[in-house]
């Protein structure tokens, strides 16, 4: 998993999970886009993947 599976929900600081499979054989690069949706409040966040988001494992 080369970005967080969830983030901090800014509207009501809930978790927001990963709404999309991301597997190994996707390439994510910095500029994609990706959808996160909150478990508790349901808010959709769409972020714009920028090198910070990326997990080095
Ligand atoms: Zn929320």
């Amino acid at each position: 998993m080369p970005i967080a599976e969830h983030i901090d929900c800014m509207e009501c600081g809930g978790t927001a999970h990963l709404a999309q499979l991301i597997g190994p054989e996707d390439d994510l690069e910095p500029g994609d886009s990706v959808v996160y949706l909150c478990g508790e409040c349901a808010q959709r966040w769409d972020v714009v993947v920028d090198e910070d988001d990326f997990i080095d494992d």
